[in-house]
């Protein structure tokens, strides 16, 4: 062997063991690589789980607040799609009953005397409901005294669709400040003790000339179904008296004292749905003021139309 082979010889086994560390290297590389690869395969699809899980959450909360302001808005849509245009069927006759008069004055609070109040929101109603195409009378249209009794004989004799009865509440001195608020009753023997107060108080002409058993009779042989279109009749008033005078004033000024069911007397002998509302309180220093302004009591009168007008779309007779 020359010395020139020999040398060829060390030359390519050197290559070998080259190659083969070579190779054992990049298997090495390749292994630690793959290693890193898959570590970073895992926590991305981790970060991508834990984020569409966020997401999710994101989303059904997102859902929820939506769905919450999708039903408030419903609520007030409901208030605000009565058409203002619309007229209704000219043969729709409605009665307003403005309480109280002459020498009965009703709740009293220095100069403010609920008799005028009612009056001047029962002839805003009748512009608002003549308006509309509804036929409109009115029990009395200047101050004189009307007995509670006449008040729905007189509806009967129009042959009303609706008696509408318009008062203002009152308490004691003691509870002025606190008592406010807007409430509808229809009539139906009284439940609560409120309602039973309040019918005290607006049944003081008539109802203690009336024996206990004709008071008794006349509440049981109330028509059922009368009482349910008076509810129905109730809560759309109070509903839209709310919502426009709150949109107005504020919806904490507003309180909702609710719809409520008492034996108003004034209410027994109307043959048609009949409800009572208690625009306010004239003893309650803040909104004996409102009670005064022109502004309330067409808003008032605004929101009782809008809420007939509702309650005739709703109930077709
Ligand atoms: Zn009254």
């Amino acid at each position: 062997m020359s010395n020139d082979k020999a040398k060829q010889i060390k030359y390519l086994k050197k290559l070998v063991i080259y190659g083969k560390k070579l190779k054992k290297n990049i298997l090495k590389y390749q292994r630690e690589l793959n290693r890193i690869d898959k570590k970073s395969v895992i926590t991305r699809t981790k970060k991508y789980h834990t984020k569409s899980i966020k997401k999710k959450t994101i989303k059904k909360k997102r859902k929820k607040t939506r769905t919450k302001t999708k039903h408030h808005k419903t609520i007030k849509n409901r208030v605000k799609i009565i058409p203002k245009d619309i007229l209704y069927p000219s043969s729709k006759i409605i009665v307003i009953d403005p309480g109280h008069g002459g020498k009965d004055a009703g709740a009293v609070n220095r100069r403010i005397y609920e008799k005028n109040i009612v009056l001047k929101i029962g002839k805003y109603l009748r512009t608002e409901l003549k308006k509309s195409g509804f036929i409109v009378y009115m029990t009395r249209d200047r101050d004189h005294f009307v007995k509670l009794s006449h008040r729905t004989k007189y509806a009967n004799r129009k042959k009303a669709d609706l008696f509408i009865s318009i008062h203002a509440n009152s308490v004691r001195k003691n509870k002025a400040k606190k008592a406010h608020g807007i409430e509808t009753y229809f009539l139906s023997p009284a439940r609560s003790a409120r309602a039973k107060r309040v019918a005290a108080l607006e049944n003081r002409d008539g109802v203690n000339k009336m024996s206990y058993s004709t008071k008794n009779s006349l509440l049981t042989i109330l028509n059922q179904t009368k009482i349910t279109q008076s509810n129905k009749l109730a809560i759309d008033v109070q509903k839209n008296m709310l919502y426009n005078l709150r949109k107005r004033y504020g919806k904490n000024a507003i309180k909702d004292s609710g719809v409520r069911e008492a034996p108003f007397w004034v209410l027994v002998g109307a043959a048609m749905p009949s409800i009572l509302i208690e625009v306010g309180y004239v003893s309650n220093p803040i909104e004996k003021k409102r009670l005064n302004t022109i502004s309330y009591q067409k808003l008032i009168a605004y929101g009782i139309a809008q809420g007939i007008k509702s309650y005739f779309l709703k109930n077709s007779y």
